[in-house]
């Protein structure tokens, strides 16, 4: 039986990505040895390198006045290494908290500036996008999650702001284009949409660092690793190649707007089916607030958890419980998930 993989994270990978790497496990690039065991500064793993930044650059539209890095740590490392590299003591950064990972950002940020918070959705348990707030002037960036994972919101539009953006896009990266010019730095932790766990992206705009007068170790210094191509020391091979494969799937699917138009007919599938089928209800009522990459639902009568989930097991759909905060259901359908997958788990609901 065919398994549809619904998992947030760490989630589906394209089926030819995942038969190639692990032909790079056995014999990487015709060398006769495994990409888990040869040097970082091997002409073989350093066109990798290459390759997978010159992906990011050309799907994004990432100009040079931008560093593209892949790190280690997570998207987690990356809520105080943005403040810590961008932020002095007497200066303000702006935080929109729409969910329980902007939280962590901003609890971090705290300890090396000042944190405003603009807008937040939490005293409706997150289940919309703010908008409408005000945004003072003199914020020395903005920071927000681009989509929410757990809660199942996401940003359609991007506030307008005089600060340039930071944006946590660990779950949406490469889901569409972006207007990349108002970006400061975006971070991706790898495992929703890019490839495997274990290693981060960063881009970040060069002439944004070097200006905060705390001393930086040199590891956490975004300069370090822009002047180094990411290899300062041991970068995490394997999940750049995966990550670097991925990026070529997407290129070949048509680039990120081929790819958002996929993600918004998938999603609208969903989403239609949740409205129109009296046994579920949305987590996220308002349209412009839902994700088109985790689909947040729950059961009209409680009971009906397990049932389904079960009834969804035997079709071979896994992955959907829903995060403990929400309840209910969560489909994760990535950029890697093809819309057969999202009809089987619609044919599931119908059925049910
Ligand atoms: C999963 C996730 C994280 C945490 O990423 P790690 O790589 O595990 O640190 C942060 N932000 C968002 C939006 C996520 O989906």
């Amino acid at each position: 039986m065919k398994i549809h993989n619904f998992y947030a994270g760490p989630a589906i990978l394209p089926a030819p990505v995942l038969k190639q790497a692990a032909e790079g496990v056995t014999n990487f690039a015709e060398t006769g040895l495994s990409i888990l065991e040869i040097s970082h500064r091997s002409p073989e793993f350093v066109a990798v390198l290459d390759e997978a930044e010159a992906l990011v650059r050309e799907l994004l539209e990432v100009s040079d006045d931008y560093g593209v890095l892949f790190l280690t740590g997570g998207a987690s490392s990356e809520f105080y290494l943005t403040a810590m590299n961008l932020l002095n003591e007497d200066e303000t950064a702006g935080y929109i908290d729409t969910g329980s990972w902007s939280a962590k950002a901003i609890k971090e940020a705290k300890a090396f500036g000042e944190v405003k918070v603009l807008a937040s959705s939490k005293e409706a348990n997150y289940n919309y996008i703010p908008t409408g707030f005000d945004i003072p002037a003199g914020l020395k960036y903005v920071h927000l999650t681009s989509n929410n994972t757990i809660f199942g919101t996401q940003f359609k539009e991007f506030p307008a702001t005089e600060a340039p953006l930071v944006a946590d896009m660990s779950s949406d990266i490469f889901s569409r284009p972006l207007p990349l010019e108002r970006f400061g730095i975006i971070y991706a932790g790898a495992q929703k949409n890019m490839g495997p766990a274990g290693v981060t992206l960063v881009i970040v705009r060069k002439d944004l660092l070097g200006k905060v007068k705390r001393h930086l170790p040199t590891m956490l210094d975004y300069r370090t690793h822009i002047e180094k191509q990411s290899s300062f020391n041991t970068p995490p091979c394997f999940p750049i190649y995966v990550s670097m494969l991925t990026l070529r799937w997407v290129k070949e699917q048509g680039g990120v707007a081929a790819i958002a138009k996929r993600n918004e007919e998938k999603a609208q599938l969903l989403y239609d089916e949740i409205d129109r089928n009296p046994k579920f209800k949305a987590a996220v009522a308002d349209p412009a607030s839902r994700s088109l990459m985790n689909v947040t639902f729950v059961p009209t009568d409680e009971a009906d958890t397990k049932p389904f989930l079960a009834a969804a097991k035997a079709a071979g759909c896994v992955g959907l419980g829903g995060h403990r905060s929400v309840g209910g259901f969560r489909a994760s359908i990535y950029n890697s998930m093809p819309k057969e997958s999202v009809q089987v788990l619609v044919d599931v609901m119908k059925a049910f």
